[in-house]
């Protein structure tokens, strides 16, 4: 009996059977990587709050500040010298209130970021998040019933004039957020009665009820103040419902789409990407998966550089045209380094 030893087979089998060959070197491994990633391809959140000189860490979310207007113009330039082409903004208000009324008003904090953003770099793209959870004094994403239940179809007018609002103040894409059914075309609806034919939607048209949204409420100041978000939230165990939530916005007229996390998340960028590949699609790499790797960069467990471009590098490789990150700044200052 003549024995088998696999190395035989490699030694004497002509065919595609090594493919370490093509991960030999360095500029091999350039040549055929499948992924790309590019600073260009990466959206960095900006919180503004009301007053002037105002500069708050926020601290589960090392190196973000929650900055006033008066810094948000070399917020700008810094973002452009990177290569970073788009932000999206968040605004907390002087003032809250039951119905979120400073979400819209003329001069509130977000609109006046948005001028001043577009005053100090026009090439930017300003997008902003339209929800009330920031505006309301119960946390809550819309306008609540007698019992504290998030009335929809009343919650689409003030939307649409948060909507309206940011358009007209000069962003160039808004970003409804609060997963209320119907939210995309009554935002289309009021932002073309008014004219503002331009202004492109990027739908959050998959939100999941998540667990890693935490760090962000500290720096949005968003947390309901009573019972959370999963009757309009998606439930973490669904996927095929996703492929609906995103169907329903693109009949809306969304020109963009959005999937909320990212990380525990991947099959369902995967699947929306594939289901919808003619629209673009974003993936929001939340503060929760941001807070993970600094908390472990800062204790040495991991490479911090490593770790942020494999992640993102992923989320695009799941199908993400566009990555929101915190890490935004830091990645594309170590991609444009080469590495
Ligand atoms: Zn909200």
């Amino acid at each position: 009996m003549t024995s088998f030893h696999p190395v035989d087979v490699l030694r004497t089998s002509p065919g595609p059977k090594r493919p370490r060959r093509l991960r030999r070197t360095a500029a091999l491994r350039d040549l055929v990587r499948e992924t790309s990633l590019d600073p260009a391809d990466l959206v960095y959140p900006v919180f503004v709050v009301p007053g002037e000189g105002v500069r708050n860490s926020v601290s589960s979310m090392p190196g973000v500040d929650q900055i006033s207007v008066d810094h948000v113009a070399a917020e700008a330039r810094e973002l452009a010298a990177l290569g970073v082409k788009a932000v999206l903004l968040f605004g907390i208000p002087s003032a809250k209130d039951a119905s979120g009324a400073e979400a819209h008003a003329e001069d509130g904090v977000v609109q006046n970021a948005i001028r001043a953003l577009e005053e100090a770099s026009p090439e930017l793209v300003v997008m902003t998040d339209v929800c009330m959870c920031e505006y309301t004094d119960h946390g809550h994403c819309g306008l609540l019933d007698a019992d504290g239940h998030v009335l929809n179809d009343e919650t689409l007018e003030v939307l649409g004039r948060i909507a309206v609002s940011h358009a007209e103040a000069g962003a160039d894409v808004v970003a409804p957020s609060g997963m209320i059914d119907g939210m995309v075309g009554a935002i289309r609806g009021a932002l073309d009665a008014e004219g503002l034919h331009g202004v492109a939607i990027l739908s959050y048209a998959v939100k999941y009820a998540s667990a890693f949204y935490g760090p962000f409420r500290e720096a949005a100041e968003g947390a309901p103040v009573f019972g959370d978000r999963r009757s309009h939230q998606m439930d973490p165990g669904n996927a095929r419902e996703a492929l609906r939530e995103v169907a329903l916005d693109v009949e809306e007229g969304a020109d963009a789409l959005m999937v909320k996390p990212a990380l525990g998340y991947l099959d369902v960028v995967r699947s929306v990407r594939e289901r919808f590949p003619e629209l673009p699609l974003a993936a929001y790499n939340v503060s929760g998966e941001f807070a993970m790797v600094k908390a472990a960069a800062a204790n040495g467990w991991l490479d911090e550089q490593a770790a942020v471009l494999e992640v993102l590098t992923g989320i695009r490789r799941a199908g993400a045209d566009l990555v929101v990150t915190y890490h935004a700044k830091d990645a594309a200052a170590w991609l444009q380094s080469g590495r």
